[in-house]
């Protein structure tokens, strides 16, 4: 098997936690379908495992498990100010999956979650019913695949098929959903929508394989770029986070040649360009638990509360990598 191909398989969870409100939820029952042989445990709220002192996050990550829950109180958030918004002026974001079956290096979610499990929010009409809501006051872009890779998991749960559906109904609302996966297969059989936007994170091979832990190949992800946009979706590209390795330019040059000697400029919609950064805190609680990344103990400068590159550094990455997107796709279509 290939490494694209293994990347679609399911993890086997071992154990899974329900909360009892959503035991019989019908997605809680499809999930439960998929994974026969695991150990089954009814809890009152998902935080009680989820939120539990002295869990290591790095340890979970080798056996995660798998967390059913409802989301309660706030379910879209706005977006946040690191965050590329597209020049879409009610910009949100939400997450009805905490956590990813990737593991990235430089992941944020090492420092905001107290455990690696995952959770998934079955209620996922009360999500739809929310931002119903908001789009009765303006129209929304939302970014669906926040905390987690929401494509990754579609043969789990098929979040990203049902919110291009509803996206589908909903002229006002324009979604994006942030992918390293090569699970395009899983949402090929929808007609692709003008509101949709499919956005692939693209890295070099060498950033893949040191610092992006079982996610795709480069390859991989550009195969199933090309399939989404010979359909007809809207197409994103997204060089982010840029990181200052080892012979960075020649490898960020290889990784823009080969993106588009296999994609058509004419068919991609946008790109962005984002350097690494990360809150103080969350990088703080990474740094408290784990040695093992050479990336995360990099000498960054803290500037209002978020670690960076040193100025000089982040302009260099920014300047080269700009300069070769823009000798081949529209500067004005290209956000920083
Ligand atoms: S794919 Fe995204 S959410 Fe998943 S581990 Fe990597 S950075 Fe985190």
């Amino acid at each position: 098997m290939n490494r694209s191909k293994s990347i679609l398989f399911i993890p086997d969870f071992s154990h899974i936690y329900i909360e009892k409100r959503i035991k019989s939820h019908p997605l809680t029952d499809q999930i439960l379908h998929r994974f026969p042989g695991a150990i089954k445990i009814e809890i009152d709220h998902y935080k009680d495992i989820f939120n539990r002192p002295r869990q290591n996050f790095f340890i979970q990550k080798n056996t995660q498990k798998l967390i059913l829950a409802e989301k309660k109180d706030q379910r879209i958030y706005p977006g946040a100010e690191v965050c590329h918004d597209f020049g879409n002026k009610h910009f949100y974001y939400t997450s009805s999956i905490l956590n990813c079956i990737y593991n990235c290096d430089y992941c944020y979610l090492q420092g905001m979650f107290p455990s690696s499990n995952i959770v998934i929010f079955v209620n996922i009409e009360d999500f739809f019913s929310d931002v119903e809501a908001l789009l009765e006051k303006h129209p929304v872009y939302l970014a669906i695949s926040y905390d987690t890779d929401l494509l990754a998991f579609e043969n789990i749960v098929s979040f990203t098929s049902k919110w291009i559906n509803f996206a589908q109904n909903h002229f006002d609302l324009k979604i994006e959903v942030r992918t390293k996966s090569v699970n395009y297969s899983a949402v090929q059989h929808l007609p692709p929508s003008e509101n949709v936007i499919l956005a692939w994170t693209v890295s070099p091979d060498e950033v893949i394989k040191k610092y992006e832990p079982k996610t795709p190949s480069l390859n991989g992800r550009l195969q199933a770029i090309k399939k989404a946009m010979n359909d007809g979706w809207k197409v994103r590209l997204c060089f982010d986070p840029l990181l200052h390795i080892k012979n960075w330019r020649q490898h960020y040059k290889e990784c823009i040649d080969r993106t588009f000697v296999m994609l058509p400029p004419d068919k991609i919609e946008d790109i962005s360009i984002g350097v690494f950064r990360m809150s103080r805190e969350y990088l703080k609680n990474i740094r408290k638990n784990r040695t093992d990344s050479a990336l995360i103990y990099y000498p960054f400068e803290c500037k209002d509360g978020v670690y960076q590159y040193p100025d000089h550094i982040t302009r260099q990455l920014i300047e080269y990598v700009f300069q070769l997107l823009s000798s081949r796709f529209p500067s004005e279509k290209i956000y920083i």
